[in-house]
């Protein structure tokens, strides 16, 4: 067992430096994950880049990122494991927020809302003992208070650890917008979370599902149709308003805004759902405001707009549930997987800047042969 654990610390934004900490020793109360795999998203871009709201339970930096750990439990004292039902050796999947375990926001196990002591992982101030608080490492530890389920250990690291944007699509899709089978759900924008919620909506048995996406997500485009779209729309090709409303006959009672960056997606929403609609808005537009959004339709067409920013614990759980049932092809959004020190190289693949990759879904898995980038 190495006593030093390596980890990667934005420091600053846009500086991620390669470190070492000391491995914690270990309680009765609380324990030890070797990080398997750790899911990386939109908020991780935004995190390096520095592009972050404040928020007051959120670090901006210096912090070992990574808030979608995925391990293995290497070490675990008596009382842990009798409250979590694990031991040593487990898979289990975490949840990103931990609390003090005492609050009212705990007992409802949302502790983002801790009253007290709680925070995240992957946005916790390093400098705090035992310094390992996110999944951009070989180890994480484990607070008392931290979410744990058990995964089935057979589902390659990669795919598992997409719980995380699924547990986002059943959340923002179905749960939050109380998406039933009369309603019909359109998607802007076919990244992870955006597939995720096609899947979600599907689940729901949604009368209809339409997903938008630009020309150079023509893969993802496809993949969402195999994961259930009735239609996939290149808003490049088509003007994104119309062509939804051809697609669904008319418009929509659910809208989910996963694109990041582009404000005007709010504008779109807005005149895509019907009477009534529910506007769902999840995408960071990069704290670039919105322009001319219509509020008159918002009143006439009495639409909620609700922005969402984690989910409830019951979506994290089914998420796993979902992903073991082996119903949805996950591998297919799985593109690739890193090893920690190319961390960096990860958040910018994601963030497109690499030619010609587009990928849905990367993981940072510590030890994963180095993926050459070319030029
Ligand atoms: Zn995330
Ligand atoms: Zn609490």
């Amino acid at each position: 067992m190495a006593a030093r654990v390596p980890a990667m610390v934005l420091t600053k934004p846009k500086t991620l430096e390669a470190r070492e900490f000391a491995r914690p020793a270990i309680g009765a109360d609380d324990g030890l994950l070797r990080i398997e795999a750790c899911g990386i998203c939109g908020s991780d871009y935004e995190q390096y880049e520095g592009a972050q709201p404040q928020h007051e339970d959120y670090t901006p930096y210096p912090v070992i990122p990574g808030h979608e750990p995925l391990g293995i439990i290497e070490e675990i004292g008596a009382d842990a494991r009798q409250r979590w039902g694990v031991r040593e050796g487990d898979r289990v999947a975490m949840r990103s927020g931990y609390g003090c375990g005492r609050c009212e926001a705990c007992a409802r196990w949302e502790p983002r809302l801790c009253a007290r002591r709680g925070g995240t992982y992957g946005y916790t101030d390093v400098n705090k003992p035992p310094h390992l608080w996110g999944g951009y490492a070989e180890h994480m530890y484990l607070s008392p208070y931290s979410v744990i389920k058990k995964v089935d250990p057979r589902i390659l690291a990669g795919v598992a650890v997409m719980f995380n944007p699924l547990a986002a699509g059943l959340s923002w899709a179905v749960g939050v917008p109380r998406t039933g089978p009369a309603d019909r759900v359109v998607v802007l924008g076919a990244g992870q979370r955006g597939l995720c919620c096609v899947i979600a909506a599907r689940e729901a048995g949604a009368r209809t599902v339409v997903v938008t996406g630009l020309a150079r997500d023509a893969e993802k485009l496809a993949l969402a149709r195999e994961l259930g779209a009735d239609a996939a729309i290149d808003v490049e090709r088509a003007e994104v308003v119309e062509a939804v409303r051809a697609a669904t006959g008319g418009g929509a009672e659910v809208v989910v805004d996963t694109t990041p960056y582009a404000p005007q997606s709010l504008n779109h929403a807005v005149a895509i759902a019907v009477r009534r609609g529910r506007i769902v808005i999840a995408g960071l537009k990069g704290l670039r405001p919105a322009q001319d959004v219509p509020v008159d339709d918002i009143i006439y067409k009495e639409l909620t707009v609700r922005g969402v920013l984690s989910m409830p614990v019951d979506e994290t759980f089914r998420a796993i549930d979902i992903i073991e049932s082996g119903r949805y092809p996950f591998e297919k959004m799985h593109t690739l997987s890193l090893p920690l020190a190319q961390a960096e190289d990860a958040i910018h693949l994601l963030a497109g800047h690499v030619k010609g990759v587009n990928p849905v879904h990367l993981a940072i898995v510590p030890g994963a042969p180095r993926v050459s980038l070319g030029s």
